[in-house]
């Protein structure tokens, strides 16, 4: 069974004034029960009563007590209502920021593996309808079930007590509702899973597409792009009317079974009093409530719809909310200096995606400061190799030692704010380039911002932009050149001053010059700095101390320039002759 002890958790601060709804809610229900007692006792005293007119005379005060109480009950029970509605409000907006903030926290600290799996429309859908169900849930399925339960127990109560054979016959068709509810919510229920799935699909559809118009209009596919969207939005749609329309089909079985209430009430009550075993005020009281036996029945549609669909929601929340990441501090972890020397070392790692192997057996050393170049052909697991480092995945076998300890047993925090990487997908925020530069270190004086974008050869153009420093670059860096954004990049992962540089094809889309320069720039960068750049370009490896070629995720050539020039058929060799053009 489905767990909810994680809203229970949520509600935290909230409790109180919950339960306080839930009680004023059920006190309001067992109200409604005045105004038929009342109703029965003015009919039975001063209307259908051989002694009515002399009961009247001498008991006006009486008259007017109980006419007073209909109408004092009927205003205190709208209060009541009133103020739990408020309540249930402030209650389930509260547990909904609550949740939210929580679930936007573990998303954050999931693996890699996780956002592998998830698309960010998915996860939208998780942070946005699904948790707005959930809060409908708190905010109204629980309390209309609540009530109903309360209304149809009460006045059941109170039908026995009136008439024990009476409440009979009217409750022989409450096993019909059960039995008819019963099915209706195995035939919904699947129907609103269906539902959730393609409100996400649509939903990712959406994200992907506008996040990658620029892909959509280069390609001139926004007709085709439309057309898809349309297709998913249609489905939806269809999901949508299937699942709401379900009801349609039982709809007339649970309103005849309530109808129904009226007939057996006309005709076994008009045969009760006619024999004499109700009174008219008795029979008024059951008239007069038996739409609150009818009434839950009719809610019981709604009910078990929101319900359904409150389910599939929480279902995928609950995914995420548990969802625990594998990378995490151990508790034998290193103490280990907040500023690392920068040693890397692989020992005999081997790397796979869910089964796939992409590195096999790696072994290599690098002693801090160097330079080590990688490269090897698309897809041979150069980033792969280079994520082992931070920890962004753990190797199935071996060892990533940095500083000779093994890096499971280092503080991600320590591990991470030594390493400075640049993606090879540059993604900067929609925010100033002085922001993005300094977002390391949100603190970073703008003196120590101009440094390292001068490092990487991104102050000219960055001075030249209408704003310079505080141009707000668009989502993904829209508004500059490839070259532009992967220099931001590198200025970014520079500014953090690691002790581990890794660029992922970084320089590929700056012309030689700008490369040269950036070079040169990071040669001389004033701090300690071991640095990995994975490269296509001979131009970007020939200077670094150790050079590394993957081929299918082995090594298969290390060494200097001069050294792996030497092997004349090797891959460098043949990179080298293919370059050789533009490198002279
Ligand atoms: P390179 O950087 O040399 O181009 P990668 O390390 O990016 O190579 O990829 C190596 C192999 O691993 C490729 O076959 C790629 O398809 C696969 N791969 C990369 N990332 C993932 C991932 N997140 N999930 C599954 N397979 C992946």
């Amino acid at each position: 069974m489905f767990q909810i002890k994680w809203i229970w958790e949520n509600m935290k601060g909230y409790r109180k004034r919950y339960i306080l709804a839930l009680c004023m809610s059920v006190i309001g229900q067992i109200m409604y029960l005045t105004n038929p007692i009342f109703g029965q006792r003015i009919v039975d005293t001063f209307i259908y009563n051989d002694r009515a007119a002399e009961n009247l005379a001498g008991g006006k005060k009486l008259l007017i007590m109980l006419c007073g109480g209909m109408i004092v009950f009927t205003l205190v029970r709208t209060v009541f209502q009133f103020s739990a509605n408020m309540l249930y409000e402030v209650c389930s907006q509260g547990m909904l920021s609550k949740i939210r903030n929580y679930l936007f926290a573990n998303v954050q600290k999931q693996d890699m593996t996780f956002y592998d799996r998830s698309s960010t429309g998915d996860i939208m859908t998780r942070l946005s309808g699904d948790l707005d169900m959930v809060r409908h849930s708190v905010a109204w399925i629980i309390k209309t079930l609540l009530e109903s339960i309360v209304l149809f127990t009460t006045s059941t109560v109170y039908f026995f007590v009136l008439d024990p054979i009476m409440a009979l016959c009217l409750l022989a068709l409450t096993p019909l509702i059960f039995i008819i509810s019963g099915i209706f919510r195995k035939d919904v229920g699947p129907k609103y899973v269906d539902l959730r799935e393609r409100l996400s699909k649509l939903n990712t559809a959406a994200q992907e597409n506008i996040s990658g118009n620029r892909v959509v209009r280069a390609f001139a596919r926004e007709d085709y792009e439309i057309d898809r969207f349309r297709e998913k939005n249609t489905e939806y749609n269809e999901a949508n009317k299937t699942a709401s329309l379900t009801w349609l089909k039982y709809f007339p079985y649970i309103e005849t079974t309530a109808q129904g209430l009226t007939v057996v009430q006309l005709i076994a009550g008009g045969i009760f009093v006619i024999t004499g075993r109700l009174t008219m005020g008795e029979y008024v009281a059951f008239s007069g409530l038996i739409w609150s036996l009818s009434n839950p029945m009719r809610n019981v549609g709604a009910l078990i719809n929101d319900l359904q669909r409150f389910m599939a929601s929480a279902a995928k929340i609950v995914e995420v909310y548990y969802s625990r990441p594998f990378i995490v501090d151990r508790v034998d972890a290193k103490e280990m200096p907040e500023r690392l020397k920068g040693d890397v070392e692989f020992k005999n790692v081997s790397f796979s995606y869910d089964g796939t192997p992409v590195l096999k057996d790696v072994s290599f050393k690098i002693k801090a400061g160097e330079t080590v170049a990688v490269m090897g052909e698309t897809g041979s697991g150069k980033t792969t190799l280079v994520n082992l480092i931070p920890r962004l995945y753990d190797p199935k076998r071996g060892e990533v030692l940095v500083d000779g300890v093994n890096v499971r047993f280092i503080k991600l925090e320590t591990l991470r704010r030594n390493i400075g990487m640049a993606m090879q997908d540059v993604l900067l925020w929609s925010d100033t380039i002085d922001g993005n530069i300094a977002f390391g270190d949100s603190d970073m004086s703008e003196e120590d911002v101009h440094k390292f974008a001068h490092a990487a050869d991104a102050d000219d153009f960055i001075v030249n932009l209408s704003d310079g420093y505080d141009t707000i670059v668009g989502e993904r860096g829209v508004g500059l050149s490839g070259g532009q954004k992967q220099r931001i990049s590198l200025a970014r992962a520079l500014a953090v001053r690691p002790a581990i540089l890794i660029l992922d094809d970084t320089t590929s889309a700056v012309d030689l010059e700008t490369e040269k320069h950036i070079q040169e720039n990071l040669a001389a960068l004033d701090f300690k700095c071991t640095k990995i750049i994975i490269a296509q370009r001979i131009s970007s490896a020939k200077d670094a101390d150790k050079i590394i070629i993957l081929k299918g995720g082995k090594i298969s050539e290390m060494g200097t320039h001069e050294e792996l020039l030497k092997n004349e058929n090797g891959y460098y060799s043949e990179i080298y002759r293919l370059q050789q053009g533009s490198i002279e």
